[in-house]
């Protein structure tokens, strides 16, 4: 075999950032990474998208999530509006709404949710049972106690969201390799090894953007683990009542988060809102999932659901106290976690990939982010490690 096929079969692929991962949160932080440096995206998946990023229920809702996720929310909303010319071919966003319905013992958790609501948007109303029926007429009154309405919610166009990074990040000279599982990582003089079904790739500064297997990546980095737990969430679709036009419905849930519905291309996508605990995998929704979402909807609601149309389920991964991990692991060089996205990893990922993209490039939180509270200290894995340490 000549010499130069043999070296060139045997080097490995070099650049300045590898990226694990090629869903919302390796694909946004690739898209502001790649103008300025050499980017690779390494994506196990023959495409990217497969898990959590292609199964959400694509919301966006500025009062969900604790502090840090709802400033990123809210700092992301201006490139939702506006993104770059040619990002996207529709809007990312379509008005919806949520309404949070409450039973009469559930009203004191419904003024608190008011307050939240409230502290992030003056587009809020306290709706009436009455008034919560005008907007949605399947609710039953009798179950009732009031509603808060979220105007500004809306509808994500995720697909368009997650294509327009990977095809900016391309623009940018951004590689995304599929089928390229990574099965180990080295550091060695300087530089991450890390070996994939594909050979192996090299580069200063490894981002680990592995959604529910975060923990794993950073296993085999020689990281001390995040506590990350993924968390099962099913899902289904089916049809309205005939007669019932749900186009025009907001977004509607309990507030105690045990259910929600929500309009979905002509059809109502429900989910039970559960979050168990399983290991990362490529989940499928259980059986009795779906049975207590279609029960509790029922107790809610007059829809007859009949039969699901399509029933799936995501990994909602958190740390312990439930928001985000962005940053440089403090105790390994060159090693900087994206994890943790929870529930809320697609309507966070505009700011979320900026701000990331920069505390990659050892710069600051961008001021227009940083003007939401968005903080590098209270992304960072050593905040969870001196929580650990106080125990
Ligand atoms: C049912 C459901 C509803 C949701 N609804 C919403 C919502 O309304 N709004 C919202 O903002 N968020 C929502 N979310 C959350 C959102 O989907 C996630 O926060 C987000 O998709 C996480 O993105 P990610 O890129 O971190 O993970 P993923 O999309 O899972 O991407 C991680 C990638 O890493 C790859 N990978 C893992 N290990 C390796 C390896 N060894 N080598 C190479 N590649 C590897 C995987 O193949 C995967 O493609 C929902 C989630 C679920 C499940």
């Amino acid at each position: 075999m000549p010499d130069q096929f043999s070296s060139s079969s045997n080097a490995a692929t070099q650049t300045d950032f590898l990226i694990v991962g090629a869903g919302i949160a390796g694909a946004s932080i690739a898209y502001w990474l790649a103008p300025h440096a050499g980017v690779i995206m390494l994506e196990r998946e023959s495409q990217p998208g497969y898990h959590s990023t292609g199964r959400s229920a694509a919301a966006y809702m500025e009062s969900y999530g604790p502090p840090q996720v709802r400033a990123l929310t809210c700092a992301s909303r201006a490139f939702f509006d506006h993104p770059p010319a040619g990002f996207a071919e529709h809007p990312l966003l379509t008005p919806r709404g949520a309404l949070f319905i409450a039973r009469t013992d559930q009203l004191d958790q419904l003024d608190a949710h008011e307050a939240l609501v409230r502290s992030v948007s003056d587009k809020v109303q306290r709706l009436s049972p009455d008034e919560a029926c005008a907007r949605v007429p399947v609710l039953r009154r009798e179950a009732l106690g009031g509603a808060v309405y979220e105007e500004d919610a809306c509808d994500i166009d995720v697909h368009g969201l997650h294509q327009g990074f990977l095809r900016g990040a391309r623009g940018a000279g951004a590689r995304v390799v599929c089928d390229a599982e990574v099965l180990g990582l080295a550091y060695l003089d300087g530089q991450w090894r890390l070996s994939t079904s594909q050979g192996e790739f090299r580069a200063p500064v490894v981002i680990n953007a592995a959604g529910a297997w975060a923990d794993v990546i950073g296993g085999m980095a020689g990281a001390r683990p995040i506590g990350l737990v993924p968390k099962r969430r099913s899902a289904f679709t089916f049809t309205a009542d005939a007669g019932q036009d749900s186009t025009s419905w907001p977004m509607f849930m309990s507030v105690d988060e045990s259910f929600y519905i929500k309009p979905d291309a002509g059809l109502l996508l429900g989910s039970p809102a559960n979050a168990d605990p399983v290991e990362p995998h490529d989940v499928q929704a259980e059986e009795l999932d779906i049975a207590i979402a279609i029960d509790q909807i029922q107790n809610a609601t007059t829809l007859a659901i009949r039969r699901p149309s399509h029933v799936w389920a995501g990994l909602r991964s958190f740390v312990g106290d439930g928001s985000f991990v962005g940053g440089f692991d403090s105790g390994l060089s060159g090693f900087f976690w994206a994890a943790g996205q929870g529930g809320y990893g697609i309507q966070t990922a505009p700011a979320a990939g900026e701000t990331y993209a920069a505390l990659a490039r050892g710069l600051a939180v961008p001021a227009a982010i940083a003007a939401f509270g968005v903080s590098a200290e209270a992304l960072s894995c050593d905040r969870l490690r001196a929580k650990e340490a106080a125990m």
